[in-house]
């Protein structure tokens, strides 16, 4: 995979450093122009595509999160007993751990005797409410994947924003 980033990187380069107008004999100006700039983006949109090594999960994070999540309870909770009622509750756990840590935070920057907290716990307990998040869709068989797509896109077209969200 690294091989093929590496390759579709070196004709991406090449796509820039090309002269607009050295196309194909048949085509005049404005065609060669017009295949430059198109041969670029299809480049540049394979390289978006393609995982890389500062995001290798990029693709597909919630799938990865979901099998292992799967996996793990196989041998957490072998006679698969845990409710959701008992999942809704530890995700109000972490959730309240989150804040807890969050206060602690914002208690420092206001300058307000107490204990302390670190970013990096934020993110355990950040990481702690995701997975749980997971658990509870794995359970009600939700694609997290999509249900969040379909919600960031939705919201976007609701509030007039362009971003949208992609499939992987
Ligand atoms: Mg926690």
């Amino acid at each position: 995979m690294e091989r093929l980033r590496q390759l579709f990187e070196a004709k991406f380069a090449e796509a820039e450093r090309a002269d607009p107008l050295g196309a194909p004999m048949f085509m005049d100006t404005v065609q060669a122009a017009s295949y430059h700039r198109i041969r670029r983006d299809i480049l540049q949109w394979v390289l978006e595509m393609l995982p890389s090594n500062d995001n290798p999960t990029r693709a597909d994070a919630f799938t990865t999160l979901r099998a292992a999540n799967v996996a793990r309870q196989k041998e957490w909770d072998a006679s698969n007993q845990i409710s959701l009622s008992y999942r809704g509750n530890e995700l109000a756990g972490e959730v309240g751990e989150a804040c807890n840590v969050i206060k602690k935070i914002e208690r420092e920057r206001l300058g307000i005797a107490g204990s302390r907290d670190t970013v990096e716990h934020l993110a355990e307990e950040l990481a702690d409410a995701i997975i749980c998040i997971d658990l509870i869709a794995a359970a009600e068989g939700i694609d997290l994947d999509a249900a969040v797509r379909s919600k960031f896109n939705a919201t976007s077209e609701k509030v007039g924003l362009l971003t949208r969200l992609v499939a992987a």
